[in-house]
């Protein structure tokens, strides 16, 4: 199939690149590089050793979209682009609902025009707020504390709809849990700008001397020693559930939590990465960071049942990889 990827020189984009080619899919890339690199597509080129068609554009850019629907003849698009610091969509909500929301709606409006039937879209685990452990997908989505997680419950609700009203659009809703890890090459992974909010970015950071120690926020949640528990998953496991979903997709609207099933403590992470990589890495306990719950992970049953996926690699895997990319990594 011929894939339009937009966000698809991001950190799960690239990698999910990779994966649609190494299956014999053929891709496009839309990405306007506001959180990326254009060198990135370069090296998922690299990696597959084959060639991709990139397109640096704004996809909530309706005139831009539409020149790209109509240069390919496109199979499905798999929606990435979009914005995704929690923190950030606090201070700047109106930003986040336009580039997240409008990039959806043009998105959707292009695919109806050319139809195109194949819809995945980047949701989160966070549309479950604070559920009850483990997150099944029919649960209620319970209201997340930020514009960012709004945008995502949101777009879902958008592309359900268009979903019922156009029955031969297909969409997949895919709920990612903790995204970390990088592809075993080295060449590709997770390079968020300035100072990282998330966990496993700041671990190699601090393992590689760039920040003084990891502050763990909280040690009091009822969890397994105090620290907040998440359900990380290999971006490369990741990015095999994107496939997946693709080759299983099937007209209406279909809800996928992508996770291991698994919860890791902070502290877990911590110990999992000291062994992994043999190398110290410095924390204090702090206090809780606001907003954040006590435990989050999947119930990943249904991703195994009906697209045949589940993630194989484990923790140890997981901070190996994000360890080479850092080391590999010139900043
Ligand atoms: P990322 O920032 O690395 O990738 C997103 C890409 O989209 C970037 O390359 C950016 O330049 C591009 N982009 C943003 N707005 C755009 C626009 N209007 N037009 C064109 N390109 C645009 O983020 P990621 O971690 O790869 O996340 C990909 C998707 O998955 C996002 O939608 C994100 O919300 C979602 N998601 C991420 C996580 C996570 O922890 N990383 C968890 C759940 C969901
Ligand atoms: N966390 C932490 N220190 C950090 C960053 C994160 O202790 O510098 C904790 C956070 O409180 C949560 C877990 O690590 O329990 C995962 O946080 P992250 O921001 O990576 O993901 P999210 O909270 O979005 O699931």
């Amino acid at each position: 199939m011929n894939i339009l990827v937009t966000g698809g020189a991001g950190y799960i984009g690239s990698h999910t690149c990779v994966a649609l080619l190494e299956a014999g899919h053929s891709v496009s890339i839309a990405d306007n590089l506001c959180n990326s690199k254009r060198e990135t597509v370069d090296k998922v080129k690299l990696i597959a050793n084959k060639e991709v068609t990139f397109y640096e554009m704004d996809v909530t850019n309706a005139e831009a979209v539409d020149v790209v629907f109509q240069n390919h003849k496109i199979d499905g698009v798999i929606h990435f682009a979009g914005l995704k610091a929690v923190g950030e969509s606090v201070e700047l909500p109106l930003d986040y609902y336009y580039n997240n929301i409008v990039s959806t709606l043009i998105l959707a409006k292009a695919c109806l025009k050319y139809s195109v039937n194949k819809f995945v879209f980047s949701s989160s685990a966070t549309v479950y707020g604070d559920n009850t452990v483990p997150f099944v997908e029919t649960l209620n989505l319970l209201p997340t504390t930020n514009p960012y997680g709004e945008t995502k419950a949101m777009c879902e609700r958008i592309l359900t709809d268009i979903a019922k009203a156009n029955p031969s659009f297909s969409v997949s809703i895919l709920r990612y849990f903790n995204p970390v890890g990088a592809h075993e090459s080295g060449f590709i992974g997770e390079a968020p700008n300035g100072i990282p909010n998330n966990l496993m970015p700041y671990v190699t950071q601090v393992a590689k001397g760039k920040l003084k120690r990891l502050r763990v926020f909280g040690n009091d949640y009822p969890t397994v020693d105090g620290t907040g528990v998440r359900d990380y998953i290999h971006v490369v496991d990741l990015a095999e559930g994107h496939v997946a979903a693709l080759d299983h997709l099937t007209e209406g609207v279909h809800i996928y939590n992508l996770g291991t099933g698994q919860g890791t403590s902070v502290l877990e992470l911590v110990n999992a990465f000291e062994t992994a990589n043999d190398i110290n890495v410095p924390y204090e306990i702090v206090d809780r960071r606001p907003g954040d719950i006590a435990s989050c992970y999947a119930d990943a049953s249904k991703a195994k049942r009906e697209l045949g996926w589940t993630a194989k690699r484990d923790i140890i895997a997981m901070c190996r990889d994000s360890w080479r990319f850092e080391t590999n990594s010139k900043e």
